[in-house]
């Protein structure tokens, strides 16, 4: 339902909607992965940190049953949790490994990827710079792969007072999510300070973020206001908005059609929408709805994607367990069964749907 409660008094021409925009095959997983645990066991399944960093699949969650912790020993012995997509620190998995029955780890496999590079880089006695925001949940977790050996700077003020023990053994790399545009000044200046820098071979900013930059870069150029939907402590979220300003445009994080502000609007031809990689489609659409331009939405494509990552392997072992069970007729548990095997072809929103009917096998 929309709110009858935004009217504009102008209607732009015409908009685009970026190619791709909204979830990411890391946010699929991670949401499926915690839909599957509601599905599995009674409520209160715990989640250490927000699942992802979006406040409507957070609050439906809790609707579900689950609780959001923002400390591991919140977590009560011997019950089921989730880590979050973001990573965790080494510290948290153990902990979590020994408090609950079940843990399942729902990190994304591109975040894994930069966890195994510090790993790497740290045993060989490099000092390693990240790139991230402090206190982001994927910086934390990455930093405590190797604290003694890891500096966090930030994007925004670049390499600072950082001192190399040996300038020739420093290795820089990247949050995930970061503005593409701020890390590439981060990497020229740390190449110039140390010729010698190691770095992932391939881009630690992932496909999801440089693909949904790229769109809304170009897509800028073609439009007068860029509205981004996602929430306020979303990293990729909020990069979006930089890149579209960068260009020169004027952008704004919107949460919902509820965040629109009618006055930025006004004298606006033509409109953009994109989404963050945690951002429902289901909120993108209703923005398309109620700005509806008068020459219609056109889709701004810069590149197809269909990348896929499957459940995290302690929940497919478990689910796994499960089936065999159901073939066994231990359960009757038909409507956990007809998914199982279908994960590719499921989505998030169906994963979320299924909230609807939360059962305890
Ligand atoms: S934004 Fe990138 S790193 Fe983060 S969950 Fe999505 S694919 Fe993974």
């Amino acid at each position: 339902m929309l709110p009858n409660a935004i009217q504009f008094t102008h209607r732009p021409v015409r908009g685009y909607l970026a190619q791709p925009n909204g979830y990411c095959a890391g946010v699929y997983m991670a949401i499926k992965a915690l839909v599957w645990m509601t599905k599995l066991f009674p409520p209160p399944v715990y989640c250490y940190h927000e699942i992802v960093h979006n406040g409507f699949v957070v609050d439906t969650f809790k609707q579900a049953g689950v609780v959001f912790v923002d400390s591991i020993d919140e977590v009560p012995e011997g019950a089921p949790v989730m880590l979050s997509a973001h990573g965790s620190s080494p510290t948290v998995i153990s902990t979590a490994q020994e408090r609950s029955g079940i843990m399942v780890d729902s990190v994304c496999p591109l975040v894994t990827k930069v966890h195994h590079e510090v790993n790497r880089r740290a045993a060989k006695g490099y000092d390693i710079i990240f790139v991230g925001h402090e206190n982001h949940d994927e910086a934390v977790g990455t930093v405590a792969r190797a604290p003694s050996h890891t500096t966090l700077v930030e994007p925004e003020t670049g390499l600072g007072g950082f001192r190399a023990r040996d300038s020739k053994k420093v290795a820089l790399f990247a949050q995930t999510t970061l503005g593409l545009h701020e890390w590439e000044e981060v990497q020229l200046e740390a190449l110039k300070r140390f010729p010698d820098l190691e770095m992932s071979r391939k881009s630690d900013l992932c496909y999801a973020t440089t693909n949904r930059q790229d769109a809304v870069r170009k897509m800028s150029s073609e439009c007068d206001l860029i509205l981004v939907v996602g929430s306020d402590n979303s990293s990729n979220t909020n990069a979006l908005v930089r890149t579209a300003r960068t260009s020169g445009k004027a952008a704004h994080r919107i949460d919902s059609i509820k965040s629109i502000q009618p006055e930025w609007m006004e004298n606006v031809d033509v409109v953009g929408v994109t989404a963050g990689a945690s951002a429902p489609d289901h909120l993108v659409q209703e923005v398309l709805k109620v700005i509806d331009p008068v020459e219609g939405w056109q889709p701004f494509r810069v590149t197809e994607e269909d990348e896929y990552f499957p459940l995290p392997h302690g929940l497919r072992t478990l689910l796994d367990s499960v089936s065999s069970m159901i073939r066994i007729g231990l359960t009757a548990r038909a409507d956990v069964a007809g998914i199982i095997g279908f994960d590719r072809t499921t989505t998030a929103m169906d994963a979320l749907t299924a909230l609807d009917f939360p059962v305890a096998v």
